[in-house]
C-alpha cells in the first residue's frame, strides 16, 4: 500500500521519532504548528478514528497521554492541544489515522474556532435526536 505513514512505520522514510513500542510510533510533525508538534500513529493501517478497532484506540489514547506530558515538560509548553482530523473534509491530507500533539503558548497566535450561532426554537432537540438515535 502506498501509504506515507506506513512508510514511516517502516522505516522507508526517515522521521524524527520520539516515541516507539509495539503499538505506536510518535514522531515530530515535518512542518509544525509550534515546535515540538508531535504525531501519534498506530503501527497498523486504518485509515481514521471510526475504522480504528477499539482495543487499538484504547491503547493509542494513553501512549497520546503519556507522550502529550512528555511533550509538554520536554519543550516547556504552556498547553497542548491534541487533535484527529478525520475525512479530507476535516483537514484530514494522510488517510492512516493519527492524532496530532500541539504544544501552545500564551502569545503563539492561535484563537479558538469561532461558534457560528446558537441554536433556534427546537433545533437543538432535533439534533440531539438525531444523535442520540445513532447511539442506541
Ligand atoms: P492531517 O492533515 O492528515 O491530519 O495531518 C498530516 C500531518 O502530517 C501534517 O501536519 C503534515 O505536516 C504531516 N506530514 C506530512 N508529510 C510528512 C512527512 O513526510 N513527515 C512528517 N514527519 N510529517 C509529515
Ligand atoms: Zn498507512
Amino acid at each position: 500500500m502506498d501509504c506515507l505513514f506506513c512508510k514511516i512505520v517502516s522505516k522507508e522514510i526517515p522521521s524524527s521519532v520520539v516515541y516507539e513500542d509495539d503499538t505506536v510510533i510518535a514522531f515530530l510533525d515535518i512542518n509544525p504548528v509550534n515546535i515540538g508538534h508531535t504525531l501519534v500513529v498506530p503501527k497498523t493501517h486504518h485509515e481514521d478514528l471510526h475504522a480504528l478497532p477499539d482495543d487499538l484506540l484504547a491503547k493509542v489514547a494513553l501512549e497520546v497521554k503519556k507522550i502529550a506530558t512528555a511533550v509538554k515538560a520536554g519543550i516547556d509548553a504552556e498547553g497542548i492541544n491534541i487533535e484527529m482530523n478525520n475525512g479530507a473534509v476535516a483537514g484530514q491530507i494522510i488517510p492512516h489515522a493519527h492524532i496530532h500533539i500541539i504544544p501552545r503558548y500564551e502569545d503563539d497566535g492561535f484563537t479558538h474556532w469561532k461558534g457560528k450561532r446558537g441554536y433556534l426554537g427546537g433545533e437543538a432537540t432535533d439534533v440531539s435526536e438525531r444523535i442520540k438515535s445513532q447511539l442506541k
